[in-house]
This record gives C-alpha cells, sequence and structure tokens, in this order.
C-alpha cells in the first residue's frame, strides 16, 4: 500500500523473534497454564523494577487492582473513592471487589484525584453510610507518578488506605526511585497497548505481606495439596504462556520507554508549537510516558471534527476517558451517592484531551506524518474559525 495512506494505528503491541522464541518454548515444554518457571521469572523481574521484594502476576490490571483492594480488606458494604477521569477498569475493579466506587473530580495541574475534594466526599461519604470510604484509588494518568503526600494525609485522616493504579506506569519513577513502595499497593496492566504486554494481564506490587496476600487470593486460596483452601477466593493467576511473552517483552523495557519519551517530546514540541497545553508531568516523575496528548483550547477547532479529519488520513487518533459519572454502568446505586459532588475539570479534559498514536515501533516516518497531519489539522481549523 501507499506508505501515505497507510493506517498508524494509536498503539499496537511491539513483538518479535525474542517473544516467538520464549513462548514457543513454553508451549513445547509443556508450561502452558498458571505453574510454570516463566511466571516466577516475570514476576522476579516486575518486582525488579517496581523496586519491590516482589510481585504477584495476575490475568489482567482489573484483577490485579481488585486483588489488591481485597487483599486489604476491602469488600462489600465499603466505598472507595477513585477519579471520575480513569479507565473504566479502576471502577470495575472496585465492583468486582464488592465495594461501591465514589468518584471525585482531578486537579487540573495533575489530572490525578484532587485531595480537597476527596476529604469533601469522604465526609459526605461518612455521613451517608455511617463509616468513611476503606480506600482511594489514585491513577497515574498517562503513566506519570504523581505527589502521593497530600493523599496520603487525607488518608490518614479518615483511616483509608491509598491504592495506586499505575497500569501504564511500568518502569516509571518518582524522585529518580521505582514507584513501587509509595502506596499500600500498587497495580498494574499488561493489556496489549500498555508499556509491555503479556497479551493480558497484570500484576500487584508492594509489601511482602500484602503481595503473599494477592496471591493467595488469585490461586483460589489454597493451603497445601489436598484440596484445603481457607477463603473464598478467585482464579485470576497469569498463565505461563502470558508469562513467557512478558519475559521477553520486560527485556525490552528501557528501549520501549526510550522509544515513548521520543515520542512524548516530539508531541510536546508541536503542543509548543502551536500553543497548546499537554498532558501534565510532574518535574520529579520519569520514565512512565505511555500515550502523548495535546489539550485543545477555546480557539482550536470541535475536537470530534480534529479526530474525523485526522482519522480520515489513517492516523488513529482518538478521545480519552470518558469521565466515570458520565457513564451509564455506574448511574445510580452502582456508585455511592454523593450528590453534592461536582466535576467540572474531567467534564473539560474529556472534551479537550486528544490522544496521538505512540506504538514504540512508530518508525521516524509516520511519528513525522502524525505530527505534520495533527498540525494541519488543527491549525486548519483555527483558520476557517476566525474567517
Ligand atoms: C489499562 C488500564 C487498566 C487495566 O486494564 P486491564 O485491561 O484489565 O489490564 C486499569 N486502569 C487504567 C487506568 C488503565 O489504563
Amino acid at each position: 500500500m501507499d506508505a501515505a495512506m497507510r493506517s498508524i494505528p494509536l498503539a499496537t503491541p511491539n513483538i518479535g523473534a525474542a517473544e516467538e522464541e520464549r513462548v514457543l518454548k513454553a508451549l513445547r515444554d509443556g508450561w502452558v497454564s498458571t505453574v510454570g518457571p516463566d511466571v516466577a521469572a516475570f514476576e522476579e523481574g516486575v518486582a525488579a523494577v517496581a523496586g519491590t521484594p516482589t510481585a504477584s502476576a495476575t490475568a489482567s490490571g482489573t484483577a490485579a487492582l481488585m486483588l489488591a483492594l481485597r487483599a486489604l480488606g476491602v469488600g462489600p458494604g465499603d466505598t472507595v473513592l477513585c477519579p471520575t477521569y480513569t479507565f473504566i477498569a479502576t471502577a470495575n475493579a472496585i465492583s468486582a471487589a464488592g465495594a461501591r466506587p465514589a468518584f471525585v473530580d482531578v486537579d487540573p495541574a495533575t489530572w490525578s484525584i484532587d485531595p480537597e475534594a476527596s476529604v469533601a466526599t469522604a465526609e459526605r461519604i461518612a455521613e451517608r453510610y455511617g463509616k468513611p470510604p476503606a480506600a482511594v484509588v489514585v491513577v497515574y494518568p498517562m503513566g506519570n507518578p504523581v505527589d502521593l503526600a497530600p493523599l496520603r494525609a487525607v488518608c490518614e485522616r479518615f483511616g483509608m488506605a491509598l491504592v495506586a493504579d499505575a497500569a501504564a506506569a511500568l518502569g516509571a519513577t518518582w524522585e529518580g526511585r521505582a514507584i513501587g513502595l509509595l502506596a499500600d499497593a500498587t497495580s498494574y496492566s499488561f493489556n496489549g497497548n500498555k508499556t509491555i504486554t503479556t497479551g493480558g494481564g497484570g500484576a500487584v506490587v508492594g509489601p511482602p505481606e500484602l503481595v503473599a496476600r494477592v496471591k493467595h487470593l488469585a490461586t483460589t486460596g489454597r493451603v497445601g495439596r489436598d484440596y484445603d483452601h481457607d477463603v473464598p477466593a478467585f482464579n485470576e493467576r497469569m498463565t505461563n504462556l502470558e508469562a513467557a511473552l512478558g519475559c521477553a517483552q520486560l527485556a525490552r523495557l528501557d528501549a520501549f520507554i526510550a522509544a515513548k519519551a521520543r515520542i512524548a517530546d516530539a508531541v510536546g514540541a508541536l503542543a509548543d508549537e502551536l500553543g497548546c497545553a499537554r498532558a501534565p508531568r510532574d518535574a520529579r516523575a520519569a520514565r512512565g510516558d505511555w500515550f502523548p496528548a495535546l489539550v485543545l483550547g477555546a480557539g482550536d477547532p470541535p475536537i470530534r471534527d480534529v479526530i474525523a479529519s485526522l482519522n480520515g488520513e489513517g492516523i488513529g487518533v482518538r478521545l480519552f476517558w470518558k469521565p466515570m459519572h458520565q457513564q451509564e454502568a455506574y448511574a445510580g446505586d452502582n456508585a455511592a451517592g454523593d450528590p453534592q459532588a461536582r466535576f467540572p475539570v474531567a467534564d473539560g479534559l474529556w472534551e479537550r484531551v486528544l490522544v496521538l498514536p505512540s506504538s514504540t515501533h512508530l518508525s521516524d516516518a509516520d511519528l513525522a506524518r502524525t505530527l505534520d497531519a495533527t498540525r494541519r489539522a488543527i491549525t486548519k481549523g483555527r483558520a476557517s474559525r476566525t474567517r
């Protein structure tokens, strides 16, 4: 096909010969299910990247977050605060744990759950349900870690656990250090569009006792070999086939992070040139770039027009995260009621944030074509608006 018309997807996995070889070896050795050498090796590798003693690999990022909450004692009758600006997996994990999510707006400076609004919602939840929320899930937006100190203070005030949904932040650092021990538990996703992939998968990192509880809950709560189980549990462990793929991907993590950073820098330069804002990244955060984003402003063409025009050229730009309070799935009793909560920041981001292609194997030519087409779509729209 003509290179100029070839489509450029938002993000596709970067799979090579090393991945083929490792998965084939697992298959040929018969290690296909949840027991096998690659699961242990993958967990060791994830723990090393996260800066934790151990990790527990799971069937998905959703399962990782759900199990982290369960391992921290969250369950039916509990409320869990989470940002309304996130992927729906965050809210689904809270529901799957048996709890109800209560949505909180994000801070415009960080795109992360607003600590002050969290206090207000925690107070109203405590009044309404007779007890404060059991936990807060903080999401690292676009893979970039945020300062947890203000949120930690809120958690201490209400006795809430702090869980980090670091789905897209594998390898990210805060103040130069790995992020796996910043919250009480941290979850990752290895879905196909994340920094590395296992097909589908996730992991929980944190203190060793917490990780051990997650692993126990993920593997049917088994104690010993004779069909003894001590808690109602789950079958949510990663399989060895997936872990084999993950091991090969982990070996390339630094290269993937460098590729993402290069794309983020190029999109950042375009944002500066166009006078658009970009996704926030704290100066203390590094190595977390997942999707690069441009924030359209009041003088820019409608975001759906920009997307339609770029999609028409085969460039896979998209809207990002529709807020949870706008989702039918979380209308009514599926979320904890906090009728006074307002979400102006998230509502604004939903209408203004444009994410650009960022596959780690995006070629220089395709990156340049993406940037050129985006520049054209936005400036052309501006010209027709001022006419
Ligand atoms: C991808 C993602 C998840 C988890 O997704 P899975 O598909 O279940 O692995 C959770 N939270 C956020 C913010 C994500 O982007």
